[in-house]
């Protein structure tokens, strides 16, 4: 982690660690605002519904930012340069390939707020199964999820319109 009151190069730091960087790095998270850069490539179908604002800032490659307004599943396509505000609580599924890279700011939660994870009928976009969890640490509880929707095609089965959505 960075520290306060500090200039530091982004670009430089990525291409000092971009062989070595993991899926996500870290740029502040003791402050008001959460600070890190992600890059592809990544493979997800759940949705991250987020109780504050994210703003992107795409640094490199593409980036598709499926999101959904209701059940209509959209797709903003982000280019190098380009900056995003998804507001607060529209589930949002960042989508990568290789060579994408992105700096994104979140707002640090509430004592009591909580993040869901979704997943959706890509067919009519019900509602198929959603994840309550605290943020500190979602990873291994998203990673369980993911795993137990991908081995049961029971959950992964529309109860609207009976498409199953693919592992
Ligand atoms: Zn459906």
């Amino acid at each position: 982690m960075f520290p306060h009151l500090k200039n530091f190069n982004l670009k430089q730091w990525i291409d000092e660690n971009r062989g070595s960087w993991g899926q996500r790095r870290v740029i502040w998270e003791d402050s008001d605002f959460i600070a890190f850069v992600t890059r592809g490539p990544n493979s997800r179908k759940d949705f991250h519904i987020n109780p504050g604002d994210e703003i992107f800032h795409q640094l490199e490659g593409e980036l598709n930012l499926h999101y959904m307004q209701g059940k209509n599943h959209e797709i903003a396509v982000l280019k190098p340069g380009e900056m995003f505000l998804l507001p607060a609580n529209v589930p949002h599924s960042p989508r990568r390939g290789d060579g994408s890279w992105t700096f994104v700011v979140e707002r640090k939660r509430g004592p009591e707020e909580r993040d869901h994870f979704v997943w959706f009928c890509e067919s009519c976009g019900e509602k198929l199964y959603d994840m309550t969890v605290r943020f500190d640490d979602p990873s291994d509880a998203v990673k369980t999820a993911t795993e137990k929707i991908r081995s049961d095609a029971k959950l992964r089965t529309c109860g609207r319109c009976g498409e199953v959505l693919a592992a």
